[in-house]
């Protein structure tokens, strides 16, 4: 288990290491049988009705970096990228088909008119739906029929199934393996936080067509989520959940959700910024590593900008959380947590440019271009032309773009007291890691 999340940047307290505060494991490469990931899970959730998922009954293998999966999923990959790259298209910016007013993302009903809202990941699109027999037909063109995500009465998941597909989730939701009690309405209320985030995730992740391999389809290194809770003991204590990642499974404590207490960790981790979707786009960031960098034999280009990810992980993140980022690591790493070991920098690398590329998106979408970097590139060639991050050319494009525009964004915020959109300095090592991972995502599989 990598714990990345529970620990981004400063010192942690004292307590931190023995894991009495949160119960981090001595050891976190997770030698043998991890807590988070055998059947004593179920004390703190159930399994996602209807997963298609093995529930393991003897814990997980050691996380070794020598282990390689081999290309057993080359094949998988290159279908789902078959048709990629998209078409341009800018998306981001929803309205309702019905009557024009601006929805949102998330949105299951118009409040201009009162529609119904559903999403078609497929098309990302949002549509009016219209209930007919037992299912939703969209009132869009098409007409196609839908049912509800199976996750849509208890979080209001607005993703759309087609009624013919025989999945009863979501595309996004159907790598659930275990969710929450949904007993407790605080706690379902945190998990829906946690869900709409991870869509957001696999908004990008559709938009590049970036493979992924359901645990059903890879029973060892196949992508999951888990949502758990702390497990209360009966003599009091607490068992933390720790957020991570392990062999394509990400768990995520649904505490993260609690607005309080994430601003409570990050305080104490002094971050500068903390949310659920930076969470999700980290550590699926450890799931992309394991899949085109070590699947993908990339090792070597990575060990060039990121270094040697064969050094000691539970010794590095030990020093890291005892010592802190190196002096003058705002020269070469996005972030204090970066500098922990190769993984963790690939990571916080990686969670940057979806937080870059999706950030230009919608303000493209929305017309907000500052334009005072995008000449540098010379990609951006005149005002009336669009600019679509997700096709960019290459990580600088992006970059050039992306600093002043938050830049400005940082200095409205200053203007309402607020704290800055992007607290973070891209130096030139970063756009090259950057360039590292735009490389990844654009390049197609070989087999
Ligand atoms: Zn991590
Ligand atoms: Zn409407
Ligand atoms: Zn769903």
């Amino acid at each position: 288990m990598r714990p990345c999340a529970v620990w981004r940047g400063g010192r942690p307290p004292t307590s931190w290491w023995s894991g009495r505060r949160f119960g981090l494991p001595a050891d976190v490469k997770a030698k043998g049988p991890a807590p988070n990931i055998n059947p004593a899970r179920a004390k703190t959730g159930q399994n996602q009705p209807g997963a298609d998922f093995p529930h393991p009954t003897n814990g997980t293998k050691a996380l070794t970096p020598s282990w390689c999966g081999g290309k057993r999923d080359a094949v998988l990959f290159d279908e789902a990228r078959a048709d990629w790259p998209l078409p341009g298209i800018i998306l981001k910016l929803f309205t309702c088909p019905r009557c024009g007013n601006a929805v949102h993302f998330e949105n299951t009903q118009c409040v201009g008119c009162g529609s119904p809202l559903g999403y078609v990941p497929e098309r990302f699109e949002v549509v009016t739906l219209e209930q007919r027999d037992g299912s939703f037909v969209s009132l869009s063109k098409g007409g196609e029929a839908y049912a509800l995500c199976g996750n849509a009465a208890s979080v209001a998941c607005n993703w759309l199934v087609p009624i013919n597909a025989g999945e009863t989730f979501c595309e996004a939701c159907r790598y659930n393996r275990m969710i929450p009690p949904l007993s407790d309405e605080t706690i379902v209320r945190n998990w829906a936080k946690l869900e709409v985030a991870k869509r957001h995730l696999f908004y990008s992740l559709m938009r590049w067509h970036l493979p992924r391999s359901p645990r059903g389809v890879d029973r060892q290194e196949g992508l999951a989520f888990d949502f758990l809770v702390d497990e209360r003991k009966e003599d009091g204590t607490t068992k933390p959940v720790m957020t991570g990642h392990e062999s394509g499974l990400i768990t995520i404590n649904v505490a993260e959700a609690d607005d309080a207490e994430r601003e409570r960790r990050r305080t104490a981790m002094g971050e500068p910024y903390r949310t659920l979707i930076g969470h999700f786009r980290h550590e699926i960031g450890h799931y992309y590593w394991d899949r085109l960098v070590r699947d993908g034999g990339k090792l070597d280009g990575f060990r060039t900008l990121f270094g040697d990810e064969r050094e000691d992980y539970g010794e590095a993140l030990k020093r890291h959380h005892n010592n802190g980022p190196r002096p003058g690591w705002t020269q070469a790493f996005i972030s204090a947590y970066a500098t922990a070991h190769p993984w963790e920098d690939f990571a916080e690398t990686w969670a940057h440019y979806i937080h870059i590329v999706d950030g230009l998106e919608t303000a493209e979408a929305f017309g907000i271009r500052t334009g005072l970097g995008a000449t540098q590139s010379g990609s951006v060639k005149d005002e009336g032309s669009r600019f679509e991050p997700y096709s960019a050319a290459s990580a600088r494009e992006l970059v050039d773009s992306w600093v002043p525009l938050t830049i400005a964004v940082n200095s409205i915020n200053r203007s309402m007291g607020q704290p800055d959109l992007y607290p973070f300095v891209i130096s030139k090592p970063v756009v090259d890691k950057l360039q590292f991972i735009h490389s990844l995502i654009h390049a197609p599989l070989k087999t």
